[in-house]
């Protein structure tokens, strides 16, 4: 008897410090670096209900109420990495918007909305689209860059990167950082992926430029173990409900 009770009392022992453990490392879950990053392109009242990558400046705009009601806190460029990097701590609900394209509808309706709500955002930029037929100005992009808008490299010309060769792709990436600092002043040293599109060149390409990491379409929640060259974003299409929205902000999906 008095053996059977020592067994009961040692596995007792067992089950309370390995849900001791199991506790522990649950808190240590909730402490782990995750970020929504978000992907938007045309956001205006009317978009082209054929394509799905232009979005309702009215369902847009629900967006940004729901992340200010709910506590969101929207990071720079800067603020993002550090983060990752864990250079800075993490705030409660942080969350990374950016704009693909420089677009001419970001500066008269997607930028008065972030300003309403005090929201940092990134445009992500293709420089030979600057001051085209349906792109911001560069007096434009100046404005927002000097109002929490960051301004980074989406390339030269937007081609699909991976069929070009490692020499064009360095042209490609190298002459937007060029032309961004002769508009903004300001070095770039974050990329976008157009049309979410690279390769190993790409991302040697990247490196050898000295830049702090690339992002790519879809993927989930970026996390401190994200590869800081294939960065996770949220792409939000036009058939996206409210409820998806908040599902893929909490998921990533
Ligand atoms: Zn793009």
């Amino acid at each position: 008897m008095r053996k059977i009770m020592g067994i009961a009392f040692a596995f007792l022992l067992l089950l309370v410090s390995n849900a001791d453990y199991m506790s522990t490392a649950s808190a240590k879950q909730t402490q782990n670096v995750e970020i929504p990053v978000l992907l938007y392109h045309v956001v205006k009242p009317d978009p082209d209900p054929n394509n799905p990558y232009q979005f309702s400046l009215e369902e847009f705009e629900k967006h940004m109420a729901y992340l200010h009601e709910n506590g969101y806190r929207t990071l720079t460029m800067k603020q993002y990495f550090n983060i990752l990097d864990k250079k800075a701590a993490m705030p409660e609900k942080p969350i990374l918007l950016t704009f693909d394209d420089n677009s001419n509808d970001f500066y008269p309706y997607v930028y008065p909305v972030l300003q309403k709500y005090g929201m940092k955002a990134t445009q992500f930029t293709v420089s030979d689209w600057v001051n085209g037929s349906w792109n911001m100005t560069s007096n434009e992009i100046l404005t927002v860059m000097e109002n929490g808008i960051d301004i980074q490299n989406h390339s030269v010309s937007h081609p699909f990167l991976a069929d070009l060769s490692r020499e064009q792709q360095y042209e490609e990436i190298n002459d937007t950082t060029t032309a961004l600092k002769e508009l903004t002043g300001r070095a770039t040293n974050v990329f976008a992926y157009p049309y979410g599109n690279y390769n190993a060149d790409t991302i040697s390409v990247l490196e050898e430029l000295g830049f702090k990491g690339a992002f790519k379409v879809g993927g989930g929640l970026s996390t401190d173990q994200s590869d800081r060259y294939e960065l996770p974003r949220i792409m939000i299409l036009q058939n996206h409900t409210l409820d998806d929205f908040i599902r893929m902000v909490k998921t990533g999906y």
